[in-house]
Formats: structure tokens, C-alpha cells, sequence
């Protein structure tokens, strides 16, 4: 059944993913309402609605719940409990299962290899022992990373020496963990996918990422050389939305190997490695997302160009918008957000190449 436009889309999640989303919605003739913390989140100021609770709150989330047709969520962090209460009250896309399995990275990477995919070879760690074991089986150099809540390269460590274990530790504060080998990749990319109500399946060209401290820093599609790597990652990425029976747009990322690609992770949402899709692919990651949610017919994933540049502004670098506007080729998103924390994505600018 489809929502038509004019309905109320909901979106658990007030940051640049929302804002995004809620634009996209916008040009379609749908309202969305914000559900979020923070006092007047990126995605409030461009919404019609907005409900300001906190993520476990449910009577605020069932408050929101009541203004919309249809639910769906751009932050990975929401307990499944309120979650589940919201889907009982109104359709929620992607099924909170998807969440579920994305949330925590020792679901997620079971999940992957059940599928026939390859994560990084990985142990889960529930205490500092389990540590020490952990590394006697995967060697070093490894990376530590907290079973949730982690992003942008946080809640991980790196270990390069079997002595570097116990400082690890205590940087993820003990918290349930898994433990993955360090995979020395000849590049990273991502598989974008947007999967509609009815099962049709539509796949953006695989950009291919780079990351700077664990955040990423540029994507760039279509990425060159991978061909193989990114129809078997297509492959995967197909199975696992089958296997959630999943509405809306999924990302899968991967390092790309001489043996073949290896899933990192995945997230349940449009993505920032999709970015570039606004002005370099015919529809964009957020407007099939919507499309997908509301029912409608999914858009063409080819790209406007020979090749697409996304780079993100991090932190004070969005202070240099009058300088990206002089290049008339330039497209600036800045995303409202008022401090230029380090490290905060700040806004991105894209070019499409001819
Ligand atoms: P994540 O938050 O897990 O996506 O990690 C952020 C980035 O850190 C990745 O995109 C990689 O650049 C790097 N990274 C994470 N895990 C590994 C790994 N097992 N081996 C090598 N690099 C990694």
C-alpha cells in the first residue's frame, strides 16, 4: 500500500541524515516530523514537526508515533524495546530487526557470515581475559572495537602488541567488545542499496572511501578497479536485505583485499558514503529511501556524470564555504550545526565530473 504525498513521514533522529531526508521528502510533497534530544536538532529546522524526548522515553515516542503515517529511523542507537512499541503503533521501515542485527557488531558479523559473507576473522570479548585470548587466536596488529555504540572510529582501539592489550581495555571501558583482525586493505568502498516495499531492488555505482581516524573523509563512484569485489559485495548486500525483509536503504561497507572483499559493517540508513548521490546520481539516497518507505516506485541509481567527488567538511573546515562556493562547480551542504567541534561532520561538498 502506498502513503501519498502530503501524509507525515517520522523520523527517529534529528542530525544531517534526517535533515537530508526530510528535504528529499520535501520535494515530494510529504511532511516529516523529528524525533530527537537535542533542543532544535539539524533536521527540526527543516521539518514540519517536531518532538523533543529523549531515546528511551516511550510515552514521547508513542506522543510522536501519534502525529505520523509512517516511521523510520537515521541513528543506530535506539534501544529495541521503544523501538518496538513504535512499530506496533505505526509502520516502521527498516523492521527493527535490521536494526537489531546492525546495532551490535557481534550480530552484525555473525549475520554476514551466515550469508556466506566474509567479516574480518573476529572473537567476541567479555572481559579481559577473554581479551588475552582473544589475541592468542587473531595475533596482532588487532582491533578492539565495543559491541555497541560505537562510530566514526569511536569506541575502538587499535593493537599493534600483545602488551598493548590491557591500555586497550581500558579505553572501551570493559564494555562487551569484539576483537578483529587487522585487515591491511588495498582500499575500502560501500554497496548502497535501496530495497522497496514490494522487493525491488535498486543498487547505487559502489563508491569507494577513505577514511582519517576512523571517520570517513571522501567517497568517490564509481570505484575504479573493483569490479569483481563489488558485484560479489552486490551479491551480499541483495542477500542480506532479502533476509530482513527490508524496506528502504541499506549500506554495507567493505575493504577491498587481493582475496576478495571483507565486510566491515553495516548501517540500517542512508549513509554518508552515499552523499555524493544527491546531485551525482539520478535519484538520491534519501529521496528512494522515502520512496521506499511510503510504497511509491523506486528511482534510477545511474550517475549524472563520468565520476562523483564527495568530501566531507569535518570541523573547522566548513569555514572555508566562501572559498568552496568560488569553484562554480562546487555543490555545498552545510548542515547547521553550531559548534565546529574536531571531528564533527560539519557539512560536505560534491562535484560531478563530466
Ligand atoms: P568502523 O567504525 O568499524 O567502520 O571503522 C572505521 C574505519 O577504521 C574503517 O573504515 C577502516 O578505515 C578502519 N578499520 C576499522 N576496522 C578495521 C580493521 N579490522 N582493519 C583495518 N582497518 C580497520
Amino acid at each position: 500500500m502506498s502513503l501519498a504525498p502530503g501524509s507525515t513521514i517520522g523520523i527517529v533522529g534529528g542530525g544531517q541524515l534526517g535533515r537530508m531526508l526530510a528535504m528529499a521528502a520535501a520535494r515530494l510533497g510529504y511532511k516529516c516530523h523529528i524525533y530527537a534530544p537535542d533542543e532544535l536538532p539539524p533536521a527540526a529546522e527543516v521539518a514540519a514537526g517536531f518532538t523533543r524526548g529523549a531515546w528511551e522515553d516511550e510515552a514521547a515516542l508513542a506522543d510522536f508515533g501519534r502525529e505520523v503515517d509512517v516511521a523510520t529511523y537515521e541513528f543506530e542507537n535506539i534501544a529495541a524495546a521503544p523501538l518496538a512499541a513504535l512499530a506496533a503503533q505505526v509502520p516502521l521501515h527498516p523492521p527493527a530487526e535490521a536494526l537489531a542485527v546492525a546495532q551490535d557488531r557481534l550480530n552484525e558479523k555473525s549475520f554476514v557470515a551466515a550469508l556466506g559473507g566474509s567479516p574480518a576473522p573476529f572473537r567476541p570479548v567479555n572481559d579481559r581475559t577473554g581479551l588475552d585470548e582473544a589475541l592468542a587466536a587473531l595475533g596482532v596488529p588487532a582491533v578492539l572495537k565495543t559491541r555497541r555504540f560505537g562510530y566514526d572510529g569511536k569506541g575502538q582501539a587499535r593493537i599493534m602488541r600483545p602488551s598493548e592489550a590491557e591500555e586497550a581495555w581500558a579505553s572501551v571501558r570493559g564494555a562487551p567488545s569484539v576483537l578483529e583482525a587487522f585487515i591491511a586493505f588495498d582500499s575500502e568502498f560501500s554497496i548502497l542499496l535501496c530495497r522497496g516495499s514490494d522487493g525491488e531492488t535498486v543498487i547505487w555505482p559502489a563508491p569507494s572511501n577513505e577514511h582519517e581516524g576512523g571517520v570517513l573523509r571522501r567517497s568517490r563512484a564509481p570505484a575504479e578497479g573493483l569490479d569483481a569485489q563489488v558485484a560479489e559485495a552486490e551479491a551480499l548486500a541483495r542477500e542480506a536485505a532479502e533476509a530482513l525483509d527490508y524496506v528502504g536503504v541499506l549500506a554495507l561497507e567493505f575493504f577491498a583485499t587481493s582475496e576478495g572483499p571483507v565486510f566491515n559493517e553495516m548501517a540500517p540508513r542512508v549513509h554518508n558514503s552515499g552523499h555524493w548521490t544527491v546531485e551525482g546520481a539520478v535519484t538520491s539516497q534519501f529521496e528512494n529511501h522515502v520512496r521506499a518507505i511510503c510504497g511509491l516506485p523506486l528511482g534510477a541509481t545511474a550517475l549524472t556524470g563520468a565520476w562523483v567527488e564527495m568530501d566531507n567538511l569535518i570541523g573547522g573546515a566548513a569555514d572555508g564555504w566562501a572559498a568552496i562556493l568560488a569553484d562554480p562547480a562546487a555543490h555545498l551542504h552545510l548542515y547547521g550545526k553550531g559548534e565546529a567541534r574536531p571531528g564533527r561532520k560539519m557539512g560536505h561538498v560534491t562535484r560531478v565530473f563530466r
